[in-house]
């Protein structure tokens, strides 16, 4: 698209038409019913809708998997402390271990390494990102996954044997929660106090807690009063379904069971529990959009034909075909690269060729839009020639574009529809109306079960310290929550001024990327680059300067306008703060709207320049 712009030649529907095929469809239609099935679901509660996760339902996040050990309280020091043990954690821990630092801890809430994919481990759980890609560290522990697509219990293992690989184990805590931290000006080193009586000391901490770490519950009326069984999907519980994550739920043979959510979880998730259960009742506020998965075993030959330097390769050019760049070979060609080829780069790019020039920003949107017109109608034809159920298939389509919610790709979703013992109870975007002491109901009906599994997410959009659990109090005696009291404010989304020596990993102010453990990497590099700089340099203190922290925060402003038109257009979720986009905690408010490609290229030209501008260090 490196064209000049010369006179404009519009973007015609006979071009578009050449670009996307048949314009079989009425545009104006389309984006009238978009609309209005926004319209229907938006209400005046938003986030508040969901239940926290404590007091009385604080059950729902106990570990279902493994006994609690007990230990004595720590009082030692370590150099780092890491803040979470999943994908984050295990990344900071092994880019670290490489760059010479050996004195590291792990405190990790749950009892082994995994973070998502410790907890996550429901019947049909996969990673659904090639896991060539999604797949941290592969080539530092030479292993390549058994699939494209990872099943759970395969992954969960992979984060173990990076831990092990990098003696993460070493000084980790298990099985153990963060209750507070503290910043000293007079020994310059963090006290961190945990659930088990711990008050231990470092002199760096890396906060890898996980954006979506917190489950939450509907707040539908009577949930407190169900007396049957019930758990959230990421604290399954085998010993009442029996199986494991590849299906056989022999104890749901003679049991009527009712899944709450039809999000990226539940579309795994139910096609078990429609081959299990006696009956099942799935309860849809908004479908999800369904495209084609097409799993398969790695190529051995693939695999041994794989030269040095393959995985970040592959990991940048899934990245970049996937943030709308344009890449000569796409080398994974899935559902997500074939949605971006066709929505943006490669059509884009050959309109432009058509047109001898740019497109205009209007163009360019139209082009978009009408793909993405192309395109759900396709997801929602899909519906129609798998489901036979005319009534069922026309519930099952999704009305709203390409990323309002994150799309899913599955082949046995669909089809268990089919199933006799299988019920779709569409709520028409109202969601279950009541739960009772024997069941759930919608639209008027109850509907009697033996097992409630809430399939209804995580906390997404409440501010960084509830998320975390615990506040952090910086330098002279501030703590994080006031701090941040308006809003996230960071240098980078790593550092935050008077909190020295701390550094954020996740979505705070950084780039949103569709495989999330390449911003991980990114930020484990980018941390491990400043302590490196800071221990060259004989410095012991490391902090965003106040001008630094607006640097950020006006570059972050500069380009929040992007997508904020496109979300607020969309049916209400997560991605769009449940249609409140005000909200400065929300999901994109804290990710950076130019992009991860621009915002890596960002972080390593500040490396390459080697000023530190915006740092203190002392
Ligand atoms: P989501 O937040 O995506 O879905 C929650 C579901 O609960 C939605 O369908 C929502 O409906 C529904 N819901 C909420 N309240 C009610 C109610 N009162 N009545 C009926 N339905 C209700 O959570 P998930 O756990 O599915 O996914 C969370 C994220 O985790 C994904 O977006 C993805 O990023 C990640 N994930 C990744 C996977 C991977 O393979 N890598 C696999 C699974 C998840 P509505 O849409 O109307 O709000």
């Amino acid at each position: 698209m490196d064209q000049p712009l010369s006179e404009n030649v519009p973007l015609d529907d006979d071009l578009l038409r050449e670009l996307i095929g048949d314009i079989d469809f009425d545009p104006d239609q389309l984006k009238t019913r978009y609309l209005a099935e926004r319209d229907k679901r938006l209400r005046s509660d938003g986030n508040e809708q969901y239940i926290e996760v404590k007091g009385d339902f604080s059950d729902y996040v106990d570990d279902p998997y493994l006994e609690r050990v007990e230990r004595e309280p720590l009082t030692d020091h370590t150099q780092v402390v890491i803040i979470g043990g999943g994908f984050g954690g295990l990344l900071m821990g092994g880019r670290l271990r490489e760059a010479g630092y050996d004195d590291i801890r792990v405190i990790e809430k749950g009892g082994d390494f995994g973070g998502t994919w410790y907890w996550n481990r429901y019947p049909g759980a996969m990673c659904d990102v090639e896991s060539y890609v999604y797949l941290p560290m592969l080539e530092e522990l030479d292993y390549i996954p058994k699939h494209k697509y990872s099943f759970a219990p395969e992954i969960a293992e992979h984060t173990r044997n990076i831990a092990r690989h990098y003696g993460l184990y070493d000084k980790a805590c298990l099985q153990t929660t963060v209750t507070g931290m503290t910043w000293s000006d007079d020994t310059e080193r963090w006290t961190i106090e945990t659930d088990r009586g711990d008050r231990m000391t470092a002199d760096f901490v890396a906060m890898a807690n996980g954006p979506l770490s917190r489950p939450k519950l509907p707040g539908i009326a009577g949930i407190d009063t169900y007396e049957g069984h019930t758990f959230h999907t990421s604290r399954w519980d085998y010993d009442y379904t029996g199986g494991d994550n590849s299906g056989n739920l022999t104890g749901l043979g003679d049991k009527k069971v009712a899944i709450i959510g039809t999000g990226a979880t539940a579309v795994q998730c139910i096609p078990h529990l429609g081959a299990a259960a006696e009956h099942l009742y799935v309860f849809q506020r908004t479908p999800s959009s369904i495209d084609v998965r097409n799993n398969r075993e790695t190529d051995p030959e693939w695999a041994a034909s794989l030269e040095p330097g393959w995985q970040q390769e592959r990991m940048d050019n899934f990245n970049i075909l996937v943030s709308g760049g344009d890449q000569d070979v796409d080398l994974v060609q899935d559902g997500w690269t074939d949605i971006f080829r066709n929505l943006q780069g490669a059509k884009a790019k050959e309109a432009a060729r058509r047109l001898g020039r740019r497109l205009e920003k209007r163009e360019y949107g139209r082009l978009l839009e009408m793909a993405d017109y192309v395109k759900m109608n396709g997801v929602r034809d899909r519906v129609d020639e798998i489901v036979e159920d005319a009534e069922t298939a026309a519930k099952l389509k999704p009305w709203y574009r390409q990323f309002c919610k994150r799309p899913c790709f599955h082949d046995e979703y669909l089809p268990t529809f089919n199933r006799p013992n299988v019920t779709l109870v569409d709520t028409e975007g109202r969601g279950v109306e009541r739960i009772t002491p024997s069941g759930v109901v919608a639209d008027g009906v109850e509907y009697e079960v033996d097992c409630i599994i809430f399939a209804t997410g995580f906390e997404v959009g409440t501010t960084y310290t509830r998320r975390a659990g615990y506040d952090i109090v910086g330098r002279g005696g501030q703590s994080l929550s006031d701090h941040w009291g308006d809003g996230m404010r960071t240098l980078h989304g790593m550092q935050t001024t008077g909190f020295p020596n701390c550094f954020f990993m996740g979505f705070t102010q950084g780039a949103v990327t569709v495989s999330v453990p390449q911003t991980l990497n990114e930020q484990a590099n980018h941390i491990t680059y400043l302590l490196t700089e800071l221990r060259d340099r004989g410095g012991s203190v490391i902090e965003a300067t106040p001008d630094g922290e607006q640097m950020w925060l006006d570059e972050m402003a500069s380009k929040a306008r992007l997508g904020a038109r496109f979300r607020a257009e969309c049916t209400p979720g997560y991605y769009n703060n449940e249609g409140q986009q005000g909200n400065p905690n929300h999901f994109f408010a804290g990710s950076y709207g130019a992009g991860p490609i621009r915002f890596f290229r960002l972080l390593s030209q500040w490396r390459e320049d080697g000023r530190l501008e915006g740092v203190d260090l002392r």
